[in-house]
Formats: C-alpha cells, structure tokens, sequence
C-alpha cells in the first residue's frame, strides 16, 4: 500500500525543526554577516552551535558521526523543513556542498581518512568543498584536463577549477584529476584529499554570482604543482567517476529537499501578501489572475514534494536512483523556479526587493537549475536510458 502519511517520528522531527527554523534561525537572515558570498564562517558557527543545543546539528549522518541515521525519505521531510530558511541548511550542517561530501566520504574514505578529514567537518569544526568543474574543461561533459602525475610517493595535480563552492576557508578539499597513462597505476580519473591551504593551491579570485547562501561563496583555484601523498587518494586510482555518482544521485536529491523548503516560504510570503494586499476593491488573491498563480504554487510544491519521496523511496529500497534522481532534479528544479517566479510576481515590486527572501529564493533556485547537472543534460540522460541506447 502507498502511505503518504508521515510517521511519528517523522512528524516530530519536521515540528522540531518547523520551530527551530521559526524562531531561532529567521531572526538571523537580516543579519549582517550574510554577504554576497554567503553567510560568513563566524555566523556559521555562531548559528551550528544553536543547531548543537537543539539536537539538530546533521541529521542526515549515520548515528556514529553524530546524526539521526535517517533514511532518505525521512532526510527528505528534515530537509525541506531546514530549507524553509537559506540558513537553515547552513545552521544544520546539511548543506551542500558539505552534506554530499560528508555522504561521500563516510562510503569511501579509510579510516584514517575519515580520522584526519572527515570527523572535524562531522563536527561542524569545519567545512568541506569539492573541486570537480573546470573553466573550459570539465562541466556537463566531465572530461577532466587537471592532471595528476604520480612521482615517488606523491601525486602532483596541476590545473584550473572553478565554481568551487566554499573553498575559501574550508578544511578539506576533495579534488577531481586526471592520472595519465604510462605512470604504472590505473589510469582515469581520481579523487584526492587534500588541506585547501596546502602550498600548490592558488585562490585565484571569488565569483561573483546570483546565489549568496553558501559559506565561502564560489572560487577559482589555480592547482601548481601540488603533491598530495599517495595515502591521500580517496578510494582507488582511476575509479573517481564512480565515486562521483556515490556522490551525486543523493546530492541531487539532498538540493531538491532543501529548494523545497525555500520555494515554500515564498509562496507562503505571496500568500501572506495575497490575503493582506488590496488592489482594485478587493484582495489580490481574489482576483483570478493572482489565484491561480498561487494554486499553480500548491500543485507545482506538492509535485516536487512527490517525486522527491519517490526518488528518495528508491535510494531507500538500496537502488542507486541514477535514473529516479535524475528525473526527480530535472523536474523539481524546474517546478521549484515556476513557484520562486510567481511568488516575485505576486508581490509586484517587493517581489524583487530583498525586504523578503523571496528574492534570493529566486536567485539561488535559478542557479540549481545549472548545477548538479543541467536540465539539458539530464533529460539527454534520460532520454538515452529509456530509449536503450
Ligand atoms: C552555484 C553553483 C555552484 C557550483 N558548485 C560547484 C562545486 O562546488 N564544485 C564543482 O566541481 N562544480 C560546481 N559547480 C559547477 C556545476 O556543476 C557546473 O556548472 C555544471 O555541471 C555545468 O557545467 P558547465 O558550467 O561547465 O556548463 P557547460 O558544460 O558549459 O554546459 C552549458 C550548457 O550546455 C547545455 N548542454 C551541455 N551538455 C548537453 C547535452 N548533452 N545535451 C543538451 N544540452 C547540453 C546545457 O544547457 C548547459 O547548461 C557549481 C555551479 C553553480 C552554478
């Protein structure tokens, strides 16, 4: 039988966060420490800290790195519950790109690995970024031009990323690069670990973007001649793309939760302003035109939130989602753009002010529609899979 119901627990744990989010993390949105490149480190911490005495500091991690060990279709409730604010993912510590790489990590890395790297991020200590895309190289199409050559007992990674959300002050850097062939190992693709201070990585200069909810906001780094000790590859040499869809299948999901929790603040903000806002001798949510905007809302929300579960339901049956993730990305992304668009027409010119978030929802949820695969490419991916070829 198909329930759509939630548990107990699940409803509890929504409740829990519906009022954390409500009156501890909203207050800080005005705050000034959130900058055109995301929330600063000190108000990250100052706002994990609050997540830490609330019992909901990463509640996706498996209980022995400190979380709830939920199971994705309860992740999902969580994080659309943490979404409802841009900082409640951050103040969680379920945010991208820390939440995927923390996924990552806890399949892959030794532990050794998860000792050095991956328990102060579990902890919140710190933060984590992946540098995979590449200016000119590696992007939908993932063919990497960053090199890693393997000499003595190091290898030494040489090239240009960008994109590379919250490098800037974070405490572990997982690297994408190629292994050539002719060096006496598997060639192809792998991932490294390395401290993003080390000497051989250059942060060439900030990007200034649409977005603005990620701490550390989104780098270019130079790669010169960095050497990271052979111990540090991530998993094994030459197997880096499969570890990208350990990755990525969950991540995917993991931005739909969150997105969905910001689209439904802004449709509950142009509710609120319906209901409230005359024009022509009534309310504007009476006039049909601003009425069905807002019914389109509720089914666009209630359809992402769907095949989000559904999606989620998939992961949780042990499938790998590949195919599930995609279609569930491509289209609550683009679902999730539809109800950010109409809440800024709702409001008419405060739609665009950043009086409310609104605004920034409209923005951040423009900028998923590209990361995490474009629409394009999934639905080229898609297409491929059910046609068989
Ligand atoms: C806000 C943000 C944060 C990001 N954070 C990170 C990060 O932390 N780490 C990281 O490594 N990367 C990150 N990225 C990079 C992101 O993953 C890439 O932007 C994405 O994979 C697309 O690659 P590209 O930008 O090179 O686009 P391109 O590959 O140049 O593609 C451009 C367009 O071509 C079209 N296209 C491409 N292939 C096809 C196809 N097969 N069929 C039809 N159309 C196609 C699509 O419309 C696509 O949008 C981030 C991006 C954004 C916007």
């Amino acid at each position: 039988m198909i329930d759509f119901t939630l548990t107990d627990a699940q409803q509890d744990l929504k409740e829990r966060i519906d009022a954390f989010v409500a009156e501890k993390i909203i207050p800080y949105e005005t705050d000034a420490r959130n900058t055109a490149h995301g929330p600063t480190d000190e108000l990250r911490v100052e706002l994990n800290a609050l997540a830490r005495d609330a019992g909901l500091l990463v509640p996706q991690l498996p209980t022995e790195w400190g979380g709830m060990g939920l199971d994705h279709v309860s992740t999902a409730v969580a994080l659309e519950a943490a979404g409802y604010s841009p900082l409640g993912p951050i103040a969680m510590h379920c945010a991208a790109p820390d939440e995927g790489n923390m996924n990552l990590l806890v399949k892959v890395a030794t532990e050794a690995q998860q000792d050095r790297w991956l328990a102060p991020v579990a902890r919140a200590e710190t933060r984590s970024c992946f540098a995979m895309t590449e200016p000119g190289g590696a992007g939908s199409d993932p063919t990497l031009t960053t090199t890693a050559v393997p000499d003595g007992a190091d290898f030494v990674i040489n090239g240009r990323k960008w994109l590379i959300t919250g490098a800037e002050g974070a405490g572990v850097m997982i690297i994408m690069a190629d292994v050539p062939e002719g060096h006496g190992v598997t060639p192809g693709a792998t991932m490294f670990l390395s401290a993003p201070n080390a000497p051989g990585i250059e942060y060439v200069r900030p990007l200034d973007t649409i977005d603005s909810s990620f701490t550390g906001g989104h780098w270019e780094i130079a790669f010169n001649d960095l050497r990271v000790p052979a111990e540090e590859v991530l998993g094994a040499v030459g197997e880096g793309f499969r570890y990208v869809q350990v990755r990525l299948a969950p991540a995917r999901l993991t931005h739909c939760m969150r997105w969905l929790g910001g689209a439904r603040r802004a449709h509950d903000i142009a509710l609120d302003y319906a209901r409230k806002r005359e024009a022509f001798g009534k309310t504007i949510g009476k006039h049909e035109g601003v009425g069905f905007m807002l019914a389109d809302n509720e089914m666009d929300l209630t359809q992402a939130r769907l095949l989000t579960w559904w999606a989620a339901a998939a992961l949780d049956r042990g499938g790998k989602g590949r195919h599930e993730s995609s279609m569930a990305k491509t289209a609550v992304s683009e679902a999730l753009f539809r109800v950010a668009d109409r809440s800024v027409q709702v409001l008419g010119g405060l739609g665009v002010v950043d009086d409310t978030v609104v605004a920034q929802m409209f923005r951040e949820i423009r900028a998923f529609r590209i990361y995490d695969g474009p629409s394009e490419v999934h639905r080229w991916a898609i297409a491929r899979r059910i046609l068989g070829s």
